[in-house]
């Protein structure tokens, strides 16, 4: 029997989630590193309440 394949590519993706929950990101409102990804491409500073849309996995500044 063959191993399905797809399980590869959601580990990857737990991982990948894991990963993005310990990295915290510098809050453009106070400048701290305490913004953190609380869902899928939304952004939350813990110090200011800070709340910004950014990209699911990473934390891109678009505009300011
Ligand atoms: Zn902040």
């Amino acid at each position: 029997m063959k191993v399905p394949r797809y399980g590869i590519k959601i580990r990857k993706r737990v991982e990948m989630q894991e990963k993005t929950k310990r990295i915290k990101y510098k809050c453009p409102s106070c400048k701290k590193n305490t913004l953190r990804r609380i869902e899928s491409g939304i952004w939350e500073c813990k110090r200011c309440g800070f709340k910004v849309a950014s990209k699911a996995y990473k934390f891109e500044q678009t505009n300011i």
